[in-house]
Parts: C-alpha cells; sequence; structure tokens
C-alpha cells in the first residue's frame, strides 16, 4: 500500500529537516587493506584472494601504508583533527560475505574526527557540513542471490559469494547532524556528496564512481517541529548510490515523516532502502544499537600512531582543491558565475578542461559539451563521460570548423558520426565526403538561384532590412545539402546587393 507523503512544501514549513550523511568511499589503493591481495575491478569471482581475506585461522593482518595516507590526506582536506593515536576494533556480526563474523573498523579512536566541508549552492550561497569523523574500515565481500526475482534472497534457490571485495580499504566519512537546512536539505546533500566526489577525484584516491559502488551513502533523515526541539527519531536510508536517488530520498522522507507526525503518529527508528523503480523508500529492519556489535579493540593489531612530521609531509603533497580549481578555471575561461555553475551541474569541467587542453577555446568546448552532447547523454540515460566522443575528438571538430572546413551543421553531422562509431572526426568528414563550399562557383551559382527564387526578400535586403537573409542562406543551405559556408553566402549576397 502506498504510504501516506505530505506535500514537501508544507512538510519543510511546518518540520525543521535535520540530516545525517555517512558516506562510504572504496579506495583505489593496489592491494587490501591488512593484506597483499591485488585489487582489481571486474576480476573472477574469488582471484583476489589471501588466507586473510578469507578469516582463515591463524592469518594475521598487517596494515595497508597507503589506505592510511589515503585517509589523512582525506581528513586534511575535510580540515579534520588527525589523531596521533587511533585504533582498530571489531565489528562481530554474522553475514556470508564476511567469512571473519567480524568487520575491522575504527570505532572510538578514529583517524580523523571534527571537521567541515564547505558546500557551494545554486545560488552561490556557501554551506558548511560539519564532519564527525572520517575512520578506515575493510569492505565486505559480495552476495550473489541465484533463481529469485531481481536478484532478492526471497524466492532465491541457491546464493554465491564473492570475496574479491571482502577486505578492500573504506574511508566512511560520517557527518555530524546538519542543521539549518530549511527547505533546501535535498540540494545541500547532493552538493556535498558531489564535492566530496570532485575532493576524492583530486586527491587520487578513489575512482568515486557512484554506479560501481565505489562511493555509496547512508542517508539519515529526522524531523522536529522547531529548530530549538531536540532531535526528532530518524530513519536510515542506506547505501543509496547516485546522487538523484540521495536527494530524492531525503525529500521522501521528509513528505513520509511529516505525513506521519502530523497524524500524530511516532517515527520508527529503522534503516529502509531507497527503490528507484517506484522513486519511494521501503523499511528495512528495525535498527539495532551499536552494543548489538560488541565492538572491541581488535588484539591482533596494534595502535595507530600518525607522527606530525608524517602529516607534514602529506599536507605539503595535498593537490589543488576542487573549489580552487573551479575559481581558477573560471579566470581562464572568462565563464560568468551562471555559465560556471552550469559546467559544474553538468559534470562537464573536466571534459572541459581537457578539450581546451586539446586545442579548443573555452566557449566552444562548453557549447558541445552543454548542448547537443548533453541532449545526446540524457537521452541515452548515461553521463556525459560514458559518451563515445572523447574531448580530442570535440577539439578536432572545433579546429575543423575554425578552418572554415566545416559549418555549424555539417559539424554536428560529424559530431553525430563520431557518436555512432563510424571513427574519428577526420575519419567521418573523409567518409561522408563533408566539405563547405565556400567560394566556388557552385556556391554563386546557388546564391543567384535562391536571389532570383525570392525577389521580395531581395527587395527588403536591398531597402536595408536584413532580417530575411536568413531565407536566401536556407534556400541555399538547401541546394548544396548543407555544404555552405554562411559566412561565404552573406558576403556572396552583399556583394550581388550592392553590385
Ligand atoms: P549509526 O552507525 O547507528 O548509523 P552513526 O552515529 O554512525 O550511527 O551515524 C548516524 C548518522 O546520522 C550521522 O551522520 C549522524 O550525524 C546522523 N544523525 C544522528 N541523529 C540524527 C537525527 N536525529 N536526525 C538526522 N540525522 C541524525
Ligand atoms: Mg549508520
Amino acid at each position: 500500500m502506498a504510504e501516506k507523503l505530505m506535500k514537501y512544501a508544507d512538510a519543510v514549513k511546518q518540520f525543521d529537516p535535520v540530516i545525517g550523511l555517512e558516506t562510504h568511499v572504496e579506495l583505489s589503493t593496489n592491494t587490501k587493506l591488512f593484506c597483499p591481495a591485488h585489487v582489481e575491478f571486474g576480476g573472477d569471482p574469488n582471484t583476489q584472494l589471501t588466507p586473510v581475506s578469507l578469516g582463515l585461522p591463524g592469518s594475521l593482518p598487517v596494515l595497508n601504508e597507503a589506505a592510511v595516507d589515503y585517509a589523512i590526506k582525506l581528513g586534511l582536506a575535510l580540515h579534520c583533527e588527525i589523531a596521533e593515536w587511533s585504533q582498530f576494533s571489531r565489528k562481530n556480526y554474522f553475514y556470508p560475505d564476511m567469512p571473519r563474523n567480524y568487520q575491522i573498523s575504527q570505532y572510538d579512536k578514529p583517524t580523523n574526527g571534527n571537521g567541515y566541508l564547505d558546500v557551494e549552492l545554486d545560488d552561490g550561497t556557501i554551506f558548511r557540513v560539519p564532519i564527525e569523523r572520517a575512520h578506515i574500515e575493510d569492505d565486505a565481500g559480495k552476495n550473489t542471490h541465484v533463481g529469485g526475482a531481481d536478484g532478492r534472497i526471497e524466492g532465491a534457490d541457491h546464493s554465491l559469494v564473492d570475496y574479491n571485495r571482502a577486505g578492500v580499504p573504506l574511508i566512511e566519512i560520517v557527518t555530524k547532524p546538519i542543521e539549518g537546512v530549511g527547505d533546501r536539505g535535498p540540494e545541500i546533500a547532493g552538493a556535498y556528496m558531489r564535492t566530496l566526489r570532485d575532493i576524492v577525484r583530486a586527491l587520487n584516491i578513489s575512482h568515486a564512481r557512484m554506479e560501481q559502488g565505489n562511493m555509496r551513502a547512508d542517508v539519515n533523515v529526522s524531523l522536529r517541529r522547531n529548530p530549538t526541539d531536540p532531535f526528532g527519531t530518524r530513519s536510515e536510508t542506506k547505501n543509496v548510490n547516485s546522487f538523484r536517488g540521495i536527494e530524492k530520498t531525503i525529500q521522501y522522507e521528509i513528505r513520509r515523516q511529516a505525513a506521519i507526525l502530523n497524524d500524530g503518529g511516532e517515527v520508527l527508528q529503522e534503516t529502509r532502502h531507497w527503490d528507484e523503480a517506484s522513486q519511494t523508500t521501503a523499511g528495512g529492519r528495525v535498527k539495532s544499537d551499536a552494543d548489538d556489535y560488541r565492538y572491541f579493540p581488535d588484539p591482533d593489531l596494534v595502535m595507530l600512531h600518525i607522527t606530525k612530521e608524517h602529516i607534514e609531509r602529506l599536507a605539503a603533497q595535498m593537490p589543488e582543491m576542487p573549489r580552487e580549481r573551479r575559481n581558477r578555471l573560471q579566470g581562464e575561461w572568462g565563464f560568468s558565475d551562471l555559465e560556471m555553475r552550469d559546467v559544474v551541474n553538468a559534470d562537464a569541467l573536466d571534459l572541459i578542461e581537457a578539450t581546451v587542453a586539446s586545442g579548443a577555446s573555452a566557449a566552444g568546448a562548453k557549447k558541445w559539451w552543454l548542448g547537443e552532447l548533453s541532449r545526446e547523454a540524457n537521452a541515452k540515460g548515461v553521463s556525459l563521460e560514458e559518451l563515445p566522443v572523447t574531448p580530442a575528438d570535440v577539439a578536432e571538430v572545433e579546429k575543423l570548423i575554425a578552418d572554415g572546413k566545416l559549418n555549424d551543421k555539417l559539424a554536428k553531422q560529424t559530431v553525430s558520426g563520431v557518436l555512432a562509431g563510424e571513427g574519428t572526426p577526420a575519419e567521418v568528414v573523409a567518409k561522408h565526403g563533408y566539405q563547405v563550399v565556400s567560394d566556388d562557383g557552385a556556391l554563386v551559382a546557388a546564391v543567384e538561384e535562391a536571389m532570383a527564387a525570392n525577389p521580395d526578400v531581395v527587395e527588403k535586403l536591398k531597402a536595408g532590412n536584413m532580417k530575411p537573409m536568413g531565407a536566401i542562406i536556407g534556400a541555399v543551405m538547401k541546394a548544396t545539402r548543407g555544404q555552405a559556408d554562411a559566412k561565404a553566402v552573406n558576403k556572396i549576397v552583399m556583394e550581388r546587393l550592392h553590385a
């Protein structure tokens, strides 16, 4: 049965939403967190293993130094206090994808605590998201349930377990309760997640691809009547793996909880899951308290000691952060705030930078990625990066236009050819014989024909009314199957008018 929902606008008028985000980022180290098993995406099941990742008796964990350095760098980027001493604990629970029956995670002594991340919202305001901690832990393996409907365990006749992911290093970034979001909760969470993704990529510590599960978030939402009231009971929607999904989850939970509270009911403290198909969250299990995990320090691991000198060494290697980079690129490209925000929202910053690096103008690069190519990506339901066209292709097309070898129309056809897998722009142009007709007799003839066929237009042009020029150009384009150079047509018409 569909759940009762309050209109979003009414819900945020009557209640004050509080949000908490727990984001898992999978680190791109070569090996696992506690053993030298190689980590690579897409390997055959159960080929990236050691006795440690299988939790075999007698195997002992050894901490991966690179993972610690990655965590410290992220801690620095999030303005965290980096603990001189941190500790790994066992989080005990039984699940077939975790052969040790405990996860190794940081509990009361995480490496990074107490930071913040400033995120820029659509209207340019900066919102500060407070960070509780960013701790290191290892991932579980992956269960596949076979025989049931859409991979669910219900109705399956057997299950397969792949331990390749078991032991892969994760950092979990936990926000403090985010207060004061008003009606902008979804937007703030989306901006936070995107900024975090950009930082993680800039640091080169994770591929941070949400669709591959490198980054996923648990979304906590609660409501209270007044900002001065104590926090309300939260729901926790687990493992949401798209930015849109996170925004929608928050919006949905606010509407659902508002309807419950408005009817005098109580919100259940439970885990839920986001269902993309129905665009709703559904109840899961009633939430257990942290105590249920019987956390205790892992006796196989010594405490982690991080010296000031080590932190300083890493601090000196920090790359330019996304917001500084954005500001620098905006200056270099001469884009307005609005244009820059469009670029960022379209996830086109890297692509435009690469296109400009391949020789295109910033305006030219933006025109393609935010125009034609965004439309194509939307229609196909993929990201710009996933389109079968590279920044170098786009730069090549721009060069062909600048050299007068293609006009706008032919350029679009060339890009379509590249998208259709016909090869590089040069190959597509050669294959179809695309060529701008600019100054030969054919063009002059086509122009004269068009003028003869449109005497009324010519009269207007002669009288100084240039508006109907498009009609002549259109007729010439038609006659030359789109190969005419509009500038050249313009010039020939002007010459004829004043002859
Ligand atoms: P757990 O492991 O039980 O989910 P954590 O403390 O690790 O608990 O994470 C809970 C997340 O939810 C944190 O981001 C926290 O800031 C946030 N949070 C805690 N209480 C509330 C609340 N009442 N409403 C919204 N978010 C909350
Ligand atoms: Mg949680």
